[in-house]
């Protein structure tokens, strides 16, 4: 394990120095650790109570489209992925209060009645609603800690006045309710210095994450960090280089957990199976096609380009055809994560 102080300096280092940490990410993920794992997103609601800078779907935006799927809705987007022979679906959100404890319920048990490992992300629940869900059958939960700088995350991701809990509650609630938990951050949030990032890679091992999910914060116009500068000489950049390189340190640190090649890296690739292969070739083993209803998708605006991708099925034979070339292929099956059945006792147990 490397200190904070060897991972910042990494991060402010030479080419060199990233050259090796990316080839040595690269060889992580060869061979038989070579497969990479789809999960199908549905954004089943962009109506949020947050005001978090950041994001578009923040409360204030009263330019937002809002929708919310219904339960028939969600589950012909699950038949879709299940079509396309992919094992996990992840139902995202954002914190919406009509999506109730029992709807949730509902909607994962017939999911998983497909036959498919149901993943959620629905922000910052009460507890009750976290093991009713678990109960109900779902396997994972996705629920980023954005910074590790707790005054950075107070500004950009305030308080719900009158809520009991926050994301560190959750994220421990989780782990203790038996979810596979995934967690992660923003690179480059405005104020983000080079030791808050070499803090946050560290607080990815020491929570003990089973998934890390990372991406560059992209501006929204609609939000109020937009047009802010941040951290000076010592602010972050929010690019794909930087973005891969964290993915490397990330993959060569913690080498059995899942680390998604995310949208907002694609994003600032130009999309396409080529951008997620991007994160892929710095270590990433995971890519989550959008299934989201195309008359929606647009409103799931958390940043902005994002919703300009082609369909989910196209970009998943795409990826087929251009990862099995790039010695990467898609293998189906749920996909746990090795970190997850290491923990839990299950070392056996086919990933
Ligand atoms: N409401 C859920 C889902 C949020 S969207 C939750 O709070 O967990 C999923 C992730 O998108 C967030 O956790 C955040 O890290 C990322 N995100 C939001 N706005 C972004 C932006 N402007 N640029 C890049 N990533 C962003």
């Amino acid at each position: 394990m490397r200190s904070l102080e060897e991972i910042r300096a990494i991060l402010v280092g030479d080419s060199a120095i990233h050259e090796e940490i990316l080839s040595r990410a690269f060889a992580v993920r060869s061979g038989a650790n070579g497969g990479v794992y789809l999960r199908g997103l549905i954004e089943i609601s962009s109506y949020c109570r947050r005001q978090c800078a950041y994001c578009g779907l923040r409360a204030a935006n009263s330019s937002a489209r809002r929708y919310r799927l219904s339960h028939e809705e969600i589950i012909a987007a699950a038949r879709r992925v299940k079509a396309c022979n992919i094992g996990t679906v992840v139902l995202q959100a954002g914190e919406d209060a009509a999506l109730s404890r029992d709807f949730i319920a509902g909607v994962v048990a017939d999911v998983g009645a497909l036959g498919l490992v149901v993943t959620l992300s629905l922000g910052e629940r009460p507890y009750d609603d976290l093991a009713c869900w678990k109960d109900a059958g779902a396997s994972r939960y996705l629920l980023r800690f954005e910074t590790s700088n707790n005054a950075l995350f107070k500004n950009v991701h305030p308080h719900v006045p009158g809520l009991g809990f926050d994301r560190a509650d959750v994220l421990a609630w989780l782990k203790e309710l038996g979810y596979e938990v995934g967690s992660g951050f923003m690179i480059g949030l405005p104020g983000q210095t080079w030791a808050d990032l070499a803090a946050d890679i560290i607080k990815c091992g020491t929570a003990g994450y089973d998934m890390i999910g990372i991406g560059p914060y992209v501006a929204h116009p609609a939000t109020p960090l937009y047009g802010v500068s941040g951290a000076g000489a010592d602010q972050v950049p929010a690019t794909a280089d930087m973005t891969r390189l964290v993915l490397a340190l990330l993959a060569t640190e913690y080498p059995d957990v899942n680390l998604p090649s995310t949208t907002a890296l694609a994003t600032v690739g130009g999309g396409g199976a080529r951008a997620y292969l991007a994160g892929l070739s710095a270590g990433a083993n995971v890519v989550m096609p959008d299934f989201t209803p195309d008359g929606v998708r647009a409103g799931y605006d958390i940043y902005p380009g994002k919703a300009s991708f082609i369909s989910a099925e196209a970009l998943v034979e795409d990826l087929n055809k251009t990862l099995a070339t790039a010695g990467r292929p898609v293998v189906p099956g749920a996909g746990h994560s090795r970190h997850y059945l290491l923990r839990t006792g299950r070392p056996q147990q086919r990933i």
